[in-house]
C-alpha cells in the first residue's frame, strides 16, 4: 500500500466561504475527493471580511501566530472549522489585511495596492501554522499567483525545518494571466532574500512576479486542463511564461478539473424552479419559463433560449459578443439572457441591450449564485466566447443540465465539449476556433439551425451531454499521481 498523504492546501478562495471564480470551485472540492481516497488535507485561506463566522461553525483555534515577514514578525490569529465533508480548514486572521470588503479590489475594480503584501503574508502565515499545529506535510499545495510564494518560502526558509523540511510542494495555475507583478519596493517585505531577485527565480524586468518564483520553485507544476497546459507552452498564449513552463518538461502538466455534481445538478438541485434529469425533462420547460419570467422575456417554449454567466474580462470574449449579439438577435429568431460584471462599458452595453430588444434579450449585471443556476437549468444553450480558457466550469455544468454549450475551442472548453457531427447528430456542443464576432455568429447560427431542424439530433445531444461525468474523483487520482512525481522530485532533483 502506497503511503497516505499530508497535503496542506493554501489558497485565496474556497468554497462556500469566499468566491471569485473557478478557482474557489476547486479548492472548495479537491480536498474532499483527496480525503475520500485516504489523504488527509487541510486548507489555508483567509478570513476575509465577508466571512460569516457563525453561519459556518468557524471557531478560535489558535492566537496569536508569529509569522517572520523578511525581519518583521507579524502577528495574526488562526480560526478554524471542518466541513461536513471532514476536511479541516484554517482561517487567517489578520485584520490590517483581509478585514475590508472585497478579495482583491475595491467594489470599483480597483486592485488593492497592499495586494503583494496581503498574499504573501496569507503564504508565509501557511507554512508558520503548519509548524505551531504541528501538521508535518507532505505536500504544499498552492494556488495561483496569490499563494505562489509558498514553495519560494518552502525552499529559502524551511529546507531544515524538522515539520517542513521534508515536504514538496506543488502549484495549480488556474490562469495564467494573473501572475502578481509588483514593483520591487516590496520585496524588502516578502522577504525571500535579494539572492534570490533573479531572473531565473523571482524578478521579472525589474518587478517581482509571484507566480513565476511558484513556477521555478515548486517542485511539480499543473494547470487545469491537458489543452491548457499545452497552449501556455506557447509564446502566444503563456504570458511571458512559456520558457519556465517548458524548463519544467514534464513536470509541468494538465490535469482536468472535476465539478461538484453535489452543487450542480438538475436532480439534486434546490436553487432551480424545478428538478429534472434525463429520464424526464420536464422540470427543464418549467425552468425556462421561470428564467424567462424572472428577465421579462417572452415566454415561449419554442424559442431557443442562449445563456451567458461570465466574468466580464478580456479573457471571455464578451467584447467580441458584443459585437455579434445584435446581428444574432435580428436575424435569427432566438432569446438571449446575461449575468456577469466587470468591464464597466460591458456592462453598460449589457444592461442597456434589454432596452433595445425588450422580450428578447435579458441582463443582471452583478454576481448571483441562484441565477446562475436558473440560467444554467433554464437556457437551451450556454455561450462561451473565450479568447482562452484554462478549463472552464459553466461549460461543464451546463452539460449536465442539457444545456448545449457553444465554445470557443480553446484549453479546457476543448477538453470537456465534443464538437457537433451534423451527418450523425453525434457531439455534445458546438465549437469554433477563431476568436471573432463573426465564428460566434456563425456558430450560434448552426446551433440555432440544429434546435429548430434537427430535433433529434439536438434531443440525442442532450441525453449524451446530461450522461458526461468530469468527477473529482478522477481528478484526485491525477492528483495523487502528481503529488507523488512531486515528492520524487523534491528528494531526486
Ligand atoms: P473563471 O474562474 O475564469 O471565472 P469558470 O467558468 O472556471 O471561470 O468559473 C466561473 C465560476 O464562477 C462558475 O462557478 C460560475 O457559475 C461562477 N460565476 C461567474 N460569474 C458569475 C456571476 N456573475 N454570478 C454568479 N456566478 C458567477
Amino acid at each position: 500500500m502506497p503511503k497516505k498523504l499530508k497535503i496542506m492546501m493554501v489558497a485565496s478562495e474556497c468554497v462556500p466561504y469566499a468566491k471569485s471564480g473557478g478557482l474557489a470551485d476547486v479548492v472548495g472540492a479537491l480536498p474532499a475527493a483527496l480525503q475520500k481516497i485516504g489523504h488527509e488535507v487541510i486548507v489555508v485561506m483567509p478570513k476575509y471580511r465577508s466571512i460569516d463566522a457563525d453561519k459556518f461553525a468557524i471557531k478560535p483555534a489558535l492566537s496569536p501566530m508569529g509569522v517572520w515577514m523578511g525581519d518583521t514578525e507579524e502577528w495574526c490569529a488562526v480560526h478554524s472549522t471542518t466541513t461536513s465533508e471532514g476536511v479541516r480548514v484554517y482561517f487567517i486572521e489578520a485584520d490590517k489585511y483581509f478585514d475590508r470588503d472585497g478579495l482583491y479590489h475595491d467594489a470599483d475594480f480597483n486592485d488593492f495596492l497592499d495586494n503583494p503584501r496581503r498574499f504573501a503574508f496569507l503564504s508565509k502565515s501557511a507554512l508558520q501554522l503548519c509548524i505551531d499545529i504541528g501538521f508535518k506535510p507532505d505536500i504544499v499545495h498552492a494556488h495561483d499567483w496569490q499563494t505562489a510564494l509558498a514553495p519560494a518560502y518552502l525552499k529559502v526558509w524551511h529546507w531544515d525545518d524538522l515539520i517542513l523540511g521534508d515536504a514538496a510542494s506543488f502549484l495549480t495555475i488556474h490562469n495564467i494571466g494573473y501572475q502578481g507583478v509588483y514593483d520591487a519596493e516590496h520585496y524588502e517585505y516578502i522577504g525571500l532574500q535579494w539572492g534570490n531577485f533573479t531572473s531565473d527565480k523571482l524578478e521579472d524586468h525589474g518587478k517581482v512576479n509571484y507566480l513565476k518564483g511558484g513556477i521555478q520553485y515548486a517542485d511539480m507544476v499543473n494547470t487545469v486542463s491537458p489543452t491548457y497546459s499545452q497552449e501556455t507552452r506557447t509564446p502566444e498564449m503563456a504570458h511571458g511564461m512559456a520558457p519556465y513552463l517548458n524548463d519544467k518538461g514534464g513536470n509541468y502538466v494538465g490535469i482536468l478539473n472535476g465539478v461538484d455534481y453535489s452543487q450542480w445538478s438538475p436532480e439534486l438541485d434546490p436553487l432551480i424552479p424545478a428538478n429534472y434529469s434525463r429520464d424526464d425533462l420536464a422540470g427543464k420547460k418549467t425552468c425556462k419559463r421561470e428564467l424567462q419570467r424572472r428577465f421579462y422575456l417572452l415566454e415561449d417554449e419554442r424559442v431557443p433560449l442562449i445563456g451567458v454567466i461570465s466574468r466580464l474580462a478580456h479573457q471571455k470574449g464578451l467584447d467580441l459578443l458584443s459585437g455579434a449579439i445584435e446581428r444574432i438577435l435580428e436575424k435569427m429568431y432566438v432569446q438571449f439572457v446575461l449575468l456577469g460584471s466587470g468591464d464597466k462599458d460591458l456592462e453598460r452595453y449589457f444592461a442597456h441591450l434589454p432596452v433595445r430588444y425588450p422580450g428578447r434579450a435579458g441582463s443582471i449585471i452583478g454576481y448571483n449564485n441562484e441565477v446562475a443556476h436558473w440560467i444554467e437549468a433554464g437556457a437551451d444553450m450556454f455561450l462561451m466566447p473565450s479568447r482562452y480558457e484554462p478549463c472552464g466550469l459553466n461549460q461543464i455544468y451546463s452539460l449536465k443540465y442539457g444545456t448545449l454549450p457553444v465554445v470557443r475551442a480553446t484549453g479546457g472548453l476543448d477538453d470537456t465539449v465534443e464538437q457537433y457531427d451534423e451527418t450523425s447528430g453525434g457531439g455534445t456542443g458546438f465549437k469554433f476556433f477563431e476568436a471573432s464576432a463573426h465564428s460566434i455568429y456563425y456558430t450560434v447560427g448552426w446551433a440555432v439551425s440544429a434546435y429548430y431542424d434537427r430535433r433529434e439530433h439536438w434531443n440525442q445531444m442532450v441525453q449524451r451531454a446530461m450522461g458526461e461525468r468530469f468527477s473529482w474523483d478522477d481528478s484526485a487520482i491525477e492528483y495523487e499521481k502528481a503529488y507523488r512525481r512531486a515528492i520524487k522530485n523534491k528528494r531526486t532533483l
